[in-house]
């Protein structure tokens, strides 16, 4: 019989996973629906390249619609609720969409509101963000107005998207000031809640040592409780203050807000966490509560970073549990939390990591002992971060693989008695 999948969301992991379904099943043998609020699919890792003059935002956007096979069927449409116990998705439109196999690829949200003082973000006059496409837009507009002072750079929370994002943003700032010949005129600093630059050891060192070299300060375990525009008694625009009263002054502040998972999973019961992440298990990507609904994203509550780069390498995976499931089979796919980001760091060079549950980002080349350089800057890197624009357009959402670069994050090449 017939079997009918539904895809709540049409971003970077509903669109490959609707692309690798339409592949591996014919229409007859399943309906494959995709529902999304609205049709435009925006390449959010260009974002950070608005606020320098590197990117316009509306070269990141193309139709959603376009990016799906023929033969997949797109709702535009609200999600409301999903009721796990009638295999069934409430629109916001009052439609009711049965399901066999059910995949939540509705990403995160960004909860500024969660955060006092935030909502300031809102006016974007002293605290910008640049995960929007409005906000990457008018931080362009105050970068060129910023003629120097104390420019910092806040992570209020963990999990956020691409946790490296804001770390490139301080590279990208000091390149930019550098550039217009008034770094000596500007005070860059990285605020973050982790004990370290980023979360694994050699990483952490790599890159806070980056960031020293670059003459950014490195401000850690800072919890921000309260985003203040006033700027007390530091004569300063405004201060970020943390749970421990500890203080940071800006006259430019670019926060990245704490993350959530899409609304209605909270008005879903038994579908998400207590942050809106759905519960699977992270290595088959399978609900634990309910065999026929699989996460796929940021959306899925796993243990490893919210990025592209993982959604493509899950994306293999989950179409074969899927296709196993569905064929009453066992699932054998399961995801070794792979990821790999290039991590942009001015002057035309990148530094590349890949890990994944087990493996901290090691030196030494990926894939193979002759292929990329890992946690060293290079041009070739900041190569390959190009060309991921073009990738992820052509390969990754078509849901494609990379010949030689499968799911499974590669041993070879990777040193691992480091420093
Ligand atoms: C500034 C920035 C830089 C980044 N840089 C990188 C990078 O260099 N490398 C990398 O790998 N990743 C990067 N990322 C992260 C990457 O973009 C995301 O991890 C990826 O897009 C996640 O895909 P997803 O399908 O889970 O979510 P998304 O692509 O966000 O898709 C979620 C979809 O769900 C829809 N949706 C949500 N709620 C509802 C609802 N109620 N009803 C209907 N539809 C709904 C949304 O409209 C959206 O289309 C970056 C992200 C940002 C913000």
């Amino acid at each position: 019989m017939r079997k009918r999948i539904v895809i709540l969301g049409a971003g970077t992991g509903g669109t490959l996973t609707a692309n690798r379904l339409r592949r591996a099943y014919s229409g007859h043998e399943a309906e494959i629906v995709v529902v999304d609020q609205d049709d435009n699919h925006l390449y959010q890792p260009g974002l950070l390249f608005v606020p320098f003059g590197l990117a316009e935002w509306g070269e990141l956007v193309r139709p959603r619609h376009r990016q799906l096979r023929k033969g997949i069927v797109f709702r535009q449409a609200d999600i409301d609720r999903v009721d796990l116990d009638a295999d069934e998705v409430r629109l916001s439109d009052g439609t009711a969409l049965g399901y066999d196999v059910l995949v939540v690829a509705t990403g995160s949200v960004l909860v500024p509101e969660e955060t006092e003082g935030l909502t300031d973000l809102g006016r974007m006059e002293k605290v910008f963000t640049f995960y929007t496409p409005q906000g990457a837009v008018a931080l362009y507009d105050a970068l060129e107005r910023f003629d120097g002072g104390r420019l910092v750079v806040n992570v209020v929370d963990m999990p956020i998207k691409c946790p490296v994002a804001p770390l490139e943003f301080c590279f990208l700032a000091d390149w930019y000031f550098q550039e217009r010949g008034i770094r000596d005129r500007v005070e860059l600093c990285y605020v973050t809640p982790l004990d370290g630059a980023f979360t694994k050891p050699v990483a952490s060192r790599r890159l806070g040592g980056l960031l020293q070299s670059k003459g950014i300060e490195l401000v850690t375990e800072f919890n921000t409780g309260t985003v203040d525009t006033e700027g007390g008694e530091s004569r300063r625009a405004g201060r970020l203050i943390s749970y421990d009263d500890r203080e940071v002054p800006f006259d430019l502040a670019v926060v990245v807000p704490l993350h959530g998972g899409a609304e209605y999973v909270g008005r879903s019961p038994g579908l998400g966490d207590e942050l809106g992440f759905v519960t699977v298990d992270e290595h088959t990507l399978q609900s634990r509560k309910n065999p026929n609904v699989f996460a796929i994203g940021d959306a899925a509550g796993v243990p490893t970073s919210k990025a592209g780069s993982v959604t493509h390498f899950e994306g293999e995976v989950l179409v074969e549990n899927i296709r196993s499931f569905l064929a009453g089979r066992p699932l054998d796919g399961s995801f070794d939390g792979h990821t790999n980001c290039f991590i942009e760091t001015g002057f035309g060079k990148s530094l590349l990591i890949d890990f994944n549950y087990d493996t901290e980002p090691l030196p030494g080349h990926y894939p193979i002992a002759v292929g990329l350089p890992l946690l060293k800057e290079s041009h070739l890197n900041h190569f390959g971060k190009l060309m991921f624009q073009w990738f992820y357009w052509h390969g990754l959402l078509p849901g494609r693989d990379i010949p030689g670069i499968g799911s499974a994050m590669p041993e070879h090449g990777k040193v691992r008695q480091s420093t």
